[in-house]
């Protein structure tokens, strides 16, 4: 065993409830930088409330355990405060924001997370000039293959699926996040959006970078390779393994653990 090395996400014994209902029973989750993690499980199995309580989501209350990133406890830290700190999180139903544009949006996202971060290590740093930002944000479109048109448009109105995860990749890409949490990233993709998604995720991959995949089914994982996947039934990480564990669940389905491992209502 390595020593010294701190993981980067550190999941201990998490609980959580929401309404006085215990949706999450005592999770255990490791991720290092440079790893992709899957997480699959059946629906109302607690996989998007784990989402939401890395980041920060107040609807949900913990009452147990403790999520450490890089050995700091961030349940206290308010959502922004983590976004600054390097986790994103890809919602599954991203909002529609109407009047404001793609290009507006993701630059006040992009200079908060910044300022916060520059302010952190001391820099000091001026915020983007429009020009400026555009700019970079040209260039990681290009990169992206995402049409330029996006930039102008209003942010979500009117996006066909697609457009939106390509939108959460874009800002992912602007973020440069440390950890970034997809929720149901292939929901609602046909087959050639989903494709183009996750090249572009694959893309985004690098040696700092550790990514939570939260999906229902295997076929993103064709896609998108994980080195560890975790199975979630009822709130708790019920089996880990390797990428052969999703191939094994599409052919066996969800019942036979569910029998196994579902608590009785
Ligand atoms: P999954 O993403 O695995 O489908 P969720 O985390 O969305 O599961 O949901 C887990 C359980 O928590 C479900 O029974 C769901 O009904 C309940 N739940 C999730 N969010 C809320 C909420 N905001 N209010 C009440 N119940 C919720
Ligand atoms: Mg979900």
């Amino acid at each position: 065993m390595s020593v010294t090395q701190v993981p980067m996400l550190e999941i201990e014994n998490l609980h959580v409830s929401i309404e006085d209902t215990e949706i999450l029973r005592g999770v255990n989750l490791t991720i290092n930088q440079g790893e992709i993690h899957a997480i699959m499980g059946p629906n109302g199995s607690g996989k998007s409330t784990l989402a939401n309580v890395i980041a920060g989501n107040p609807e949900y209350e913990v009452t147990e355990g403790s999520i450490r990133f890089f050995g700091e406890d961030i349940l206290e830290l308010e959502p922004d405060e983590r976004a600054q700190a390097g986790i994103f999180l890809a919602f599954q139903y991203p909002t529609v924001i109407p009047g404001v544009s793609m290009a507006n949006f993701l630059r006040m996202a992009v200079t908060n997370v910044r300022n916060a971060r520059a302010k952190r290590d001391g820099i000091d740093q001026k915020p983007f000039t429009p020009r400026e930002f555009r700019k970079l944000m040209r260039e990681k479109m290009e990169l992206l293959k995402i049409d330029e048109s996006f930039a102008t448009r209003y942010l979500n109105e009117g996006f066909s699926g697609g457009e939106k995860k390509r939108a959460e990749i874009l800002q992912m890409a602007l973020l440069d996040p440390t950890l970034a949490v997809m929720d149901e990233t292939d929901s609602g993709l046909d087959i050639d959006a989903l494709r183009v998604v996750s090249s572009q995720v694959n893309d985004l991959m690098n040696p700092n970078l550790g990514i939570l995949l939260i999906t229902h089914y295997q076929r993103l994982l064709d896609y998108i390779k994980p080195d560890h996947v975790h199975i979630m039934i009822t709130g708790r990480v019920v089996q880990s393994g390797g990428p052969e564990l999703a191939l094994e669940l599409e052919a066996k389905g969800y019942e036979k653990l569910l029998a196994e491992f579902a608590i009785e209502a």
